[in-house]
């Protein structure tokens, strides 16, 4: 027996009496039972849309929550945690809140996706309707332009408040409707009509009057598939999605003492400050190591230590100026014991493949290179490569 679907007349409803027609265990879901009544307010998860969330109650019985709904062969199952008795009747609830958010979002993607048909041809290839996010698929590339454009349009589309129609055409009605679809249907088809902006099909409930939505905003889109992905958020979800941006925003430009007007000059002011004062240490660190380098021991090989963050151009310039006053292995090795070492070793007269063969001997050691100049990392304290130099 089909399952009456109160929702397509009654989206706003939240409480709906009904007979209970089976009650059988979930083959999902160990301990849970699928219940189907005779009509239900609650919406099934369908069309990419996440199913309603609420809570069934039989006289002089606790209520128990539903977990989950979904709809085959026109039947919806209600999976609840406890088996309810077959025959009575009962109440269900819906949260509303819940529902509420979703027909925002669920309206909000037909605008956008009617208006972006109408300017562009693309098609909504896929929808997705959580808890926490929203997505549609678009079959063509939209850029920072088309998507801003589009926001714009959706917006003030809501501002109008458009009256929103939902109804079963007539065979001979729906032949003339030249309306969205992301499959073919079967059946009787639901039209969604937000006039002058969307017709499609469409199971879903939906608000009223576009002014419900409140707003839309676009937080996200990329190049998908060949299409484009987009991410939007309506209602109260844009408008804690915002706030928490502007209490953001708020607190940075509390932090840096400045407007938010100025504050992507001041962050690009410290940008290339940072850069400044990371190549005046740079620099100071390259003289420090040149000093240390006029002032090695006399011997065939030598190592040296830097700190973490010391240049690898840095390192490689001293290895070079080393090489030509050195006859065997010249290395410098940049880091600490706890993190280990990156190396660059080189030699005007040595193999310094043969001297990394040595090390791995009593030490790990990743990377290689040419005869002349080899480079990679180590973990190991500074000892145990000191030891190795002196041994060579
Ligand atoms: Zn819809």
């Amino acid at each position: 027996m089909k399952t009456i679907k109160l929702y397509d007349e009654q989206p706003y409803e939240t409480e709906f009496e009904a007979a209970v027609i089976s009650c059988t265990p979930s083959a999902k879901k160990d301990g849970a039972y699928e219940v189907t009544l005779d009509k239900t307010l609650f919406f099934p998860e369908e069309g990419g849309q996440t199913p309603d969330k609420g809570v069934l109650k039989a006289d002089g019985e606790e209520e128990v929550e539903v977990i989950d709904v979904q709809i085959k062969d026109d039947i919806i199952y209600h999976t609840v945690s406890r088996k309810i008795p077959e025959g009575i009747t009962l109440c269900g609830i819906i949260d509303f809140e819940h529902r509420f958010s979703n027909m925002q979002q669920h309206t909000g993607e037909h605008i956008f996706s009617g208006i972006v048909h109408s300017i562009y041809g693309y098609d909504n290839v896929g929808f997705h309707l959580s808890d926490n996010i929203v997505t549609m698929d678009y079959s063509g590339k939209l850029d920072e332009d088309d998507i801003a454009k589009v926001e714009g349009l959706v917006n003030e589309a809501i501002f109008k408040d458009v009256c929103v129609k939902a109804w079963y055409p007539s065979k001979e009605e729906l032949d003339k409707i030249d309306y969205r679809s992301k499959k073919e249907l079967s059946g009787d088809v639901r039209i969604v009509e937000i006039p002058g902006y969307d017709i499609c099909a469409c199971c879903a409930p939906h608000v009223r009057r576009t002014g419900e939505i409140g707003i839309l905003k676009v937080i996200s889109f990329q190049n998908y598939k060949g299409g484009t992905r987009v991410s939007i958020l309506c209602g109260n979800r844009a408008y804690l999605y915002l706030k928490k941006e502007h209490d953001m925003i708020g607190r940075l430009a509390l932090s840096l003492s400045t407007s938010w007007e100025n504050i992507p000059d001041v962050f690009s002011k410290q940008q290339e400050e940072i850069a400044d004062l990371k190549k005046r240490l740079s620099d100071m660190a390259e003289k420090v190591l040149l000093k240390e380098a006029e002032n090695l021991p006399d011997g065939e090989n030598v190592c040296m230590f830097a700190q973490s963050g010391t240049d690898p151009n840095v390192a490689r310039r001293i290895v070079n100026d080393l090489m030509e006053k050195k006859s065997g292995y010249c290395g410098i090795f940049i880091g600490n014991d706890a993190e280990g070492y990156r190396f660059i070793i080189g030699s005007k007269n040595c193999n310094c493949n043969d001297l990394l063969q040595e090390m791995r001997k009593t030490i790990q050691v990743r990377g290689g290179g040419a005869p002349a100049m080899v480079q990679g990392s180590v973990s190991c304290a500074g000892s145990d490569i000191e030891k190795v130099f002196a041994c060579i």
